[in-house]
């Protein structure tokens, strides 16, 4: 409320002020902040949403919040974030800390992954495809050489600069309103690009845990899909 809230631009969805600037706009009127704190969709597809699609969306949201409130784990994986799973109605989440309604999504809905280092992707996957693990490893002589100069005792920091870089694993997902979610993203850095590139396989050791229990639920799906059309 105050000078930044404008009570005469009363919010189309719930009657608050709305801010008076920056405000999310839905079919040019724009909407307060609290309501465009609910909304989660994909970059850029808000702006051209009517004010009726913007309702749907916020029902599914909290119909979303619900799930979240009444959902039973048969099991929690702790990666950089902790992912929670119900096995018997093949749902999960991935717990955060700022939203307090993650989306929750069906095994069935995951359509596939990819890792991106830096501003590269070092591995995509799409269901139904035979994973081809990114190994950084194997990528170049990089972190062999790092090792040996480790044991020769070469300090090589005078002409090194340090590297700081972002592992991300982005899900491909197959929801209304979402068809892109980043499950973590993880920083890597070493002194030189020989340790960077160490740290970057040592992380990496979570990421393909991630990446194969994803491809696991994907196989589950498809079983219990396959169990239904043949009437078990
Ligand atoms: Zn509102």
């Amino acid at each position: 409320m105050g000078l930044f809230t404008n009570k005469d631009k009363a919010c189309p969805i719930c009657g608050n002020g709305t801010p008076r600037l920056f405000a999310t706009k839905i079919e040019g009127t724009p909407i307060c902040s609290n309501c465009n704190d609910k909304i989660l969709a994909d970059n850029g597809i808000v702006n051209n949403w009517t004010l009726e699609i913007l309702k749907e969306h916020l029902a599914y949201r909290n119909e979303n919040k619900k799930l979240v409130e009444n959902f039973t784990p048969t099991r929690t994986v702790k990666h950089e974030r902790e992912m929670v799973i119900d096995d018997v109605n093949q749902l999960f989440y991935f717990k955060s800390w700022v939203e307090d309604n993650p989306p929750v999504f069906k095994f069935s809905d995951i359509m596939g992954f990819n890792i991106q280092l830096a501003y590269d992707t070092v591995e995509t996957w799409y269901k139904g495809m035979e994973r081809t693990p990114y190994q950084p490893m194997s990528n170049g002589l990089l972190a062999g050489i790092s090792v040996l100069a480790g044991l020769a005792g070469i300090d090589k920091s005078d002409k090194d600069e340090s590297v700081y870089e972002n592992l991300k694993v982005m899900l491909q997902i197959d929801t209304p309103y979402l068809h892109e979610y980043e499950l973590c993203s993880i920083s890597v850095s070493g002194q030189n690009q020989a340790a960077y590139m160490d740290d970057v396989a040592r992380q990496m050791s979570k990421v393909h845990s991630l990446c194969n229990l994803l491809i696991a639920l994907t196989k589950e799906a498809d079983k219990s899909r396959g169990n239904r059309k043949n009437g078990f």
